[in-house]
């Protein structure tokens, strides 16, 4: 697995809202039950001193981690695992121009079928779900930087300010810059 370029505290976000896009990218494990979930569980979440993020099963399991019963990320099928191979491509080329042919290429199907699996697995469209990556990306670093909206436009791989504002506030319902005064952020 490569690395994917998310932060702890980008991770433990994603926990938070109970993110299911990037279920399989990631496990959390929790110290104190030696138990580890899917991003998107829903059990009680953890404190965030006691949780240690994995990027795949192997090492998860070797680090004596058990799979959470309600969550079951131990579980998974051809299908998912492509999708998830694809996410991960995603997650970590986001700031590159990338077309359906890198992503079809990267897994070894063609686009027609990696575009009709990719949707079935996971309600989005490679691009729809790259766009989210995107917007996401932003959000943190609009929360957690003092870079401008312009900045951290082209940072997260959008090729124009325009694409940028449409797409952000079609995710996140409000402006960057609305964004980041709702975080607090001055
Ligand atoms: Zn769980």
């Amino acid at each position: 697995m490569e690395d994917l370029k998310l932060s702890f505290e980008e991770m433990w976000e994603k926990i938070i809202a109970c993110d299911r896009s990037y279920d399989g990218l990631f496990f959390t494990a929790v110290k104190t039950t030696k138990i580890y979930c899917r991003p998107s569980c829903r059990s009680r979440k953890p404190k965030k001193t006691n949780v240690e993020f994995y990027y795949t099963i192997d090492d998860v399991e070797k680090a004596g981690y058990r799979a959470c019963k309600r969550c079951q990320p131990e579980v998974g099928h051809p299908q998912r695992e492509v999708a998830q191979k694809v996410m991960a491509f995603l997650v970590s080329h986001y700031k590159h121009k990338i077309i359906l042919q890198d992503i079809a290429d990267h897994v070894g199907v063609s686009p027609y079928y990696l575009e009709r699996l990719f949707k079935h697995e996971t309600a989005e469209t490679p691009r729809t779900y790259l766009e989210k990556i995107r917007v996401d990306k932003a959000a943190h670093l609009l929360q957690s930087t003092k870079r401008t909206n312009l900045d951290i436009c082209y940072e997260v791989g959008f090729q124009s300010p325009s694409n940028f504002y449409k797409a952000f506030r079609r995710r996140k319902q409000c402006s960057p810059s609305e964004y980041r005064a709702l975080k607090g952020v001055k």
